[in-house]
């Protein structure tokens, strides 16, 4: 089935369920595993499909439709979030817990893969008919979800609050609390401090390693960020502080450029009051493409799906793209980006300190034990740079992208843990 990947600088219909698949046969290929592997990674072990019925404002009964999709439980639980959107596809969620799968292994994390959506926009629903669904999914999802089990997490368009009513509703049916069946909850009841920022920092600590690889000093280095939401902004912010210059930024309703950098919090400042980061007084207004091909050190795609495209690939003038995004370079672009000699960093490793705070949250609520932000973001800074060097490595042994180079570390830790369970058959 084909989907729509997002809308951008060109619009796309691209299957991410294929795409995803190919990536992970070439990861197999490439690691001359037992046909078994591939035969189990290829699909998702459970999808289940829901219906939510919820008695909106008016008294009327809607019916709403969801999924989740466990990819592969081999290293441990299943774990990914959970997006409440107009558009969401069986098969869109079922690559987004394909690739979770594989962000969670490259970070070492004890995770499987899943993910999960609901068709329906929260944009255009009242609290109340908002908690009534986050409810009814929970009553729905209860079966296959747990701290042992399933940890849903928030995604597009659902928040700290839709995880709360969730996490309320799966400890009334247990009859106890079970703070750990969600992430990315209030603080109040088991959140964990620095989740908010994880995915920036995540990203920001990747590039930092990149840069350190390539000798070139953050100091003065200049910076092009695509989005202004929670992952760029906190992206622009730590770049900023280690004296980067952040010379472009751009976000849905438009784009600026100075040359001598831009100061994130008076572009926060701006956002809040004009809506936009585009229009910013000291800058120049420029256009997505332009802002993607700013020459700069560092691009970092955090906004949509598909915005560098092959059309766009060929003028990037950066030396490293940090994909804060999920799935922001096309295959064809992340062909001509290697060949012209663009470190990409990609999604699976460079947005992924998201999960990896997810997975402090849960070990805090498991132990009950909680930590300072100094610490989390101590241990975040750990794990990004130990995965950034085990993929780098990987890829300068084999002279391939770093893209392959994560899949393929991601592949084998998930394979490794297949044949050591037994499930690929006599050795
Ligand atoms: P967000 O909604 O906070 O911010 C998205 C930003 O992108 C906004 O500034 C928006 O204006 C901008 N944008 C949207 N359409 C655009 C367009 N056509 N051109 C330019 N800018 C556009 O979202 P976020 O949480 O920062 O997520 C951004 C990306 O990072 C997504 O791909 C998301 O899947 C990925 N990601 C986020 C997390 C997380 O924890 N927040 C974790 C992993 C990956």
């Amino acid at each position: 089935m084909e989907i729509k990947c997002g809308t951008g600088t060109e619009e796309l219909t691209l299957n991410c369920f294929e795409i995803c698949r190919r990536q992970v046969k070439e990861a197999c290929d490439a690691l001359d595993l037992e046909p078994a592997a591939y035969e189990i990674l290829k699909q998702p072990r459970r999808v289940m499909e829901v219906a939510v019925p919820v008695i909106m404002d008016d008294g009327h009964v809607r019916n709403f439709v969801g999924w989740r999709s466990q990819h592969n439980d081999a290293l441990g639980p299943f774990k990914g979030g959970l997006r409440f959107h107009p558009d969401v596809t069986v098969d869109e969620v079922k690559a987004l817990s394909m690739w979770m799968t594989f962000k969670c292994a490259v970070l070492g994390l004890p995770y499987g893969g899943g993910k999960g959506g609901v068709r329906c926009d929260p944009r255009g629903m009242s609290r109340g008919e908002l908690e009534r669904l986050s409810r009814g999914l929970m009553g729905a999802l209860a079966p296959i979800t747990g701290p042992e089990r399933d940890i849903p997490a928030p995604d597009v368009y659902t928040n700290p609050q839709i995880m709360a009513w969730m996490v309320d509703e799966f400890s009334r049916l247990r009859d106890y609390n079970s703070f750990g069946v969600m992430t990315g909850k209030p603080l109040l009841i088991g959140g964990s401090a620095g989740r908010n920022e994880a995915t920036g920092r995540g990203c920001v600590y990747t590039c930092l390693e990149a840069m350190k690889q390539l000798g070139i000093p953050v100091a003065g280095a200049r910076v092009a960020i695509q989005g202004f939401g929670n992952a760029g902004s906190v992206a622009a912010h730590l770049l900023h502080q280690r004296g980067a210059r952040i010379v472009a930024v751009g976000d849905s309703c438009g784009s600026t450029f100075q040359a001598g950098g831009m100061d994130p919090a008076a572009l926060a400042d701006h956002k809040r009051r004009t809506g936009t980061v585009g229009g910013f007084p000291t800058g120049t207004p420029i256009t997505t493409e332009q802002l993607l091909q700013t020459e700069c050190e560092v691009l970092i795609p955090a906004a949509l799906e598909n915005q560098l495209t092959a059309r766009v690939a060929g003028g990037v003038r950066a030396r490293i793209v940090g994909e804060a995004a999920n799935g922001p370079t096309t295959p064809e672009a992340d062909v001509i980006l290697f060949d012209r000699g663009v470190l990409v960093l990609p999604d699976i490793l460079a947005s992924a300190g998201g999960v990896t705070v997810s997975y402090f949250e849960w070990s805090q609520n498991l132990s009950g034990y909680y930590w300072s932000e100094q610490e989390v973001n101590q241990k975040l800074e750990w794990a990004m740079v130990r995965a950034f060097r085990t993929v780098y490595d990987m890829s300068q042994e084999r002279r391939i992208p770093m893209r392959s180079a994560a899949f393929m570390v991601a592949v084998k830790r998930v394979a490794d843990a297949m044949r050591v369970r037994g499930w690929l058959g006599p050795a």
